[in-house]
């Protein structure tokens, strides 16, 4: 039963809006903005604003544990023992055969920070095995390479508030008028009180959020290294860089400059398909200003080069000294509301709680101290693509999918799905029936969801709030750290009987102690009675930090920030060719959310985009004999998709546009846009690589 009013954050985006709950006289639950929340002053997006449809509809729930016995048996109503029982016996029989690298978890971004971090101490604490990766792998991996490499840390540097205080803006690889509606509101709004303010967009489709922006550089997918670089350049020969700053402060300007030297402006425009004067006016807009803030998101992350697109990206900032001062710097936007609370506790296979790092002895010798056990496994874990790979070569026998929905987000479906079909043992703990996933589950787990449970989360801004529990989950649910307690403990494991989350919590926060991301100051209480904070809160009656690095000292050993040479300044995908002539890259659009579990529940969320469509250029539809409406079918080197056509100059020449949230479940098969995504994934981040597939289209 809700209370009067209780504040709460929304569930979807890493934007992080604030949320007021209460009751209305048929005890329904209805959602509005908080004018109190830093992030929203109230306002909502649709997705937000349609929250209580989700709260408020009980129809699709997992209502109690099912199982079947094997393969051959339909899936039966059990107990929440004879579950969880089952569980841990399938899963001591495998380790003890084939060893801890025979299981993994796969998690979610979506997860709470309670959540995640349980789920990774269960795995690398007490399984033995780092098996434990999480659907942010595919959002956000080459963002925190990024910022390792150049910060010495994963540490977004600035905070919503820089916003109305900067005056140039590099929007690339994002479309946040869709994707994180409430913070273009913010650039919207400050733009109009100060038309000076400059937005320069790098898209290859023509968004909302290109068309309104001053500058757009329709880009070819993939040369964005190759723009960064050569605005770099223009920079440097126009005398718009910080000498100081680089002098004082960074480390390997010299290598930085060699390689954007060696490529001419004119020649960067070539390979990016924009024009010179376009790169050079990006370049002058950014170099004149006072407050250069970059922000990008998938358009960047999700590439085979997705590492050298963010410290290309990274090094404008470090160029212009635009770092760790008001109304500057870089800012990823994060996808799902919680993948920065995920990293924070090693929610990765390659890391470790508090941001310590698995391949270092000492980090995995003090989380062991910390957790009571011997030692860490230091064999790093197997990323989300790895892990079904493994399952289906049969290396990896069982996983535990938690809070996410692989059968339709992961590349290369069809892989997957043979994955799934080879797993000895798959558990599926998850809040709807609508999930793909659930069709291939040995044991489905019923996991409460919003306001059917506590915990906490942090946004985009590393701004960490309270989420209560204020209603009952349906049936037979519970909270993902009590279902994963319960396994631990029938598995064997001390350090699992908790009596509340905000034990959990405050594990946590002890172990953030004395770190970058020390938030041993911030407990329930404050959070309850104070409101939101942005880590570090490390003292006692810290406000929290709403701007990183104002010191100019970085978390490098030489504390200094590094200017990181992108490896190579090709897009390393495979490239298009006779058969397969069009590059198909894939997003997210206004009013849905990842595999529409969720949203596509809202009918009026479907409105805006109802069904999923191709985009298609007027040139290339003219080619392949396609007209607005008709029914196509793409085809590549993994599968195909047949959809309606829409035919609009908003995409580039060349390429070609599908939205990702449709999977089996909601329309059909041939819906699914990672039918057609590639395999391949960034060297170092192992992130997919969704921006870029060869495909070719014809009309059906
Ligand atoms: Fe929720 Fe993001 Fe919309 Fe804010 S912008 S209401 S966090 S979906």
């Amino acid at each position: 039963m809700v209370k009067n009013e209780v504040k709460t954050t929304c569930s979807y985006c890493g934007v992080g809006c604030g949320i007021i709950v209460k009751k209305d006289n048929n005890n329904k639950v209805i959602v509005e903005g908080d004018k109190d929340h830093p992030v929203n002053k109230g306002m909502l997006c649709s997705k937000g604003m349609n929250l209580h449809y989700v709260a408020n509809d009980t129809s699709d729930r997992i209502l109690y544990p099912e199982m079947r016995w094997s393969k051959s048996h339909p899936l039966e109503r059990v107990t929440w023992d004879t579950a969880l029982d089952r569980a841990a016996s399938v899963f001591k029989s495998i380790i003890k055969k084939h060893g801890p690298d025979s299981v993994g978890f796969y998690v979610s971004g979506q997860s709470l920070t309670e959540e995640y971090y349980i789920a990774n101490k269960l795995t690398k604490g007490f399984l033995g095995t780092n098996n434990i990766d999480t659907n942010s792998r595919l959002c956000m991996s080459s963002a925190v390479v990024g910022y390792k490499k150049t910060f010495g840390e994963d540490s977004v540097p600035i905070s919503y508030a820089d916003i109305e205080l900067a005056d140039c803006f590099l929007i690339t690889g994002a479309n946040p008028a869709w994707c994180h509606p409430i913070l273009f509101r913010r650039l919207e709004k400050h733009k109009e009180e100060n038309p000076d303010v400059k937005i320069i967009v790098v898209d290859p489709r023509k968004t909302d959020t290109a068309n309104y922006a001053d500058l757009h550089l329709q880009i070819l997918p993939g040369t964005d290294v190759v723009l960064y670089n050569a605005i770099g350049r223009r920079l440097y020969e126009q005398g718009l860089i910080d000498e100081d700053f680089i002098y004082k402060h960074t480390d390997g300007f010299a290598a930085y400059k060699d390689q954007i030297l060696g490529t001419k402006i004119s020649k960067a425009a070539k390979i990016c398909g924009i024009e010179e004067k376009d790169i050079k006016k990006a370049a002058d807009i950014i170099g004149l200003s006072k407050g250069f803030i970059s922000m990008w998101a998938m358009g960047l992350n999700q590439s085979v080069v997705g590492v050298n697109k963010n410290v290309a990206l990274l090094n404008l900032s470090l160029i212009t000294g635009q770092v760790g001062k008001p109304g500057s710097g870089p800012f990823s936007l994060t996808g799902q509301p919680n993948a920065m609370g995920g990293r924070e506790v090693g929610g990765m296979a390659n890391l470790l709680a508090v941001h310590k790092d698995l391949m270092n002895e000492d980090h995995r010798r003090e989380v062991a101290q910390f957790w009571g056990v011997e030692k860490i496994n230091p064999k790093p874990g197997l990323t989300a693509t790895e892990m079904f790979d493994a399952l289906e070569s049969g290396k990896m026998k069982a996983v535990w999918i938690a809070c996410t929905n692989p059968l339709v987000s992961l590349p290369n479906i069809n892989k997957v799905e043979k994955a799934m079909k080879n797993a000895k043992f798959v558990v599926v703990q998850d809040i709807s029936h609508k999930s793909d996933t659930v069709k291939f589950a040995d044991l489905i787990l019923p996991a409460a969801g919003w306001l059917e449970k506590e915990g906490v989360m942090t946004n985009s801004e590393r701004r960490v709030s309270y989420l209560p529990k204020e209603i009952d989950a349906p049936g037979e649910a519970r909270p993902d750290v009590e279902i994963f307690c319960d396994f631990a403990q029938r598995m064997g494991f001390r350090g699992f009987n908790y009596s509340s989350t905000e034990e959990i919590y405050d594990e946590y926060c002890a172990m953030t102690k004395g770190t970058n991301i020390d938030v041993s100051y911030l407990n329930y209480d404050r959070l309850k009675s104070e409101g939101t904070f942005q880590w570090p809160v490390n003292q006692y009656g810290h406000k929290g930090t709403d701007r990183l690095f104002q010191d100019k000292v970085f978390y490098t050993p030489s504390k200094k920030a590094i200017f990181n040479v992108a490896t190579t300044l090709e897009n390393t995908s495979t490239q298009p060719n006779g058969e397969y002539p069009l590059i198909l890259t894939t997003g997210r659009i206004r009013d849905q959310w990842h595999t529409m579990t969720k949203t596509g529940k809202v009918s009026r969320l479907k409105t805006h985009y109802p069904k999923p469509v191709l985009e298609i250029n007027p040139v290339d539809a003219y080619l392949y004999k396609i007209k607005d409406g008709d029914i196509t079918e793409i085809n590549g080197e993994n599968g195909k998709v047949r959809v309606r056509a829409k035919v609009t100059e908003a995409i580039k020449k060349g390429v070609v546009f599908l939205p990702m949230h449709w999977g089996k479940q909601l329309q059909n098969d041939l819906n699914r846009a990672n039918n057609l995504t590639n395999t391949h994934v960034d060297p170092v981040s192992k992130e997919p690589d969704f921006k870029f597939t060869r495909v070719n289209v014809c009309k059906y």
